[in-house]
């Protein structure tokens, strides 16, 4: 791994490669860079090089470090989030990419609604049905939508997967192919709060393959910022 700002050159440079491959424009595709774990110094890094998007998985890491850097940055909440976390969010997220349950959505709508927001959202769907892995089933996303389409503090902007962990990014192919024709699916029924657009898939392992089969996020740790050390407890 090089620095911060070597990665992300060649980030980009996978990143417009995989455009390119696809016949799409790089502007079709967001780099969220996840920060998950690592100091705001390193974040100051990518803010260097132009990043202006981050992705946190836990809320009051993603608090801090909004709170503490300034700047036009949008944060994306992408990890498993619990209700009595959602308070902390109206103001300080742009997205968050990891519902996953009616409660869930329910406790965002209530917090957005008090605080005179509206929450843009993704929908996480276990495309591949791993037992380990949070996110609703296939088949269970169109009753979820209905469900939730008069809720009027939250916009559902897409569908949100996290591929299994593979050697093989080409293994996953055909997660993505599938995400991709649920979102098609689901657009025709074209709700009032549900204006689905966005597929956040790919990480560090896969994301060359996700951009290739329709990713417009795609959430990058470990290849902008290196390993991540987890301490124990
Ligand atoms: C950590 C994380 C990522 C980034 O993973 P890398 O393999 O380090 O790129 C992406 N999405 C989610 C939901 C994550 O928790």
């Amino acid at each position: 791994m090089g620095t911060v700002a070597e990665n992300l050159k060649d980030v980009e440079r996978k990143i417009q490669a995989a455009c390119e491959r696809a016949g799409r424009k790089r502007e079709e595709v967001t780099l969220v860079a996840v920060s998950k774990t690592k100091p705001v110094e390193m974040i100051r890094e990518a803010m260097e090089e132009g990043i202006t998007v981050f992705g946190e998985n836990k809320v009051q890491e993603l608090v801090e470090k909004h709170d503490e850097l300034q700047g036009e940055l949008e944060w994306h909440m992408i990890g498993h989030l619990q209700r009595n976390k959602v308070s902390k969010l109206p103001g300080r997220v742009k997205m968050i990419h990891s519902v996953d349950s009616l409660r869930l959505a329910e406790e965002i709508d209530r917090q957005f609604e008090k605080a005179g927001l509206v929450a843009d959202i993704l929908i996480e769907v276990n495309v591949a049905g791993e037992e380990s892995k949070f996110g609703l089933a296939p088949q269970d996303v169109e009753d979820f939508l209905d469900k939730i389409k008069n809720f009027n503090h939250i916009c559902v902007k897409g569908l949100m997967t996290i591929a299994p962990f593979v050697e093989d990014p080409e293994e996953n192919r055909n997660i993505f192919i599938n995400l991709r024709k649920l979102l098609i699916d689901m657009r025709a029924k074209n709700n009032d709060n549900i204006d689905m657009t966005e597929l956040s898939m790919g990480m560090t392992g896969d994301y060359e393959v996700a951009i290739e089969e329709g990713a417009t996020f795609v959430r990058v740790g470990t290849g902008i910022f290196g390993n991540r050390i987890y301490q124990k407890g």
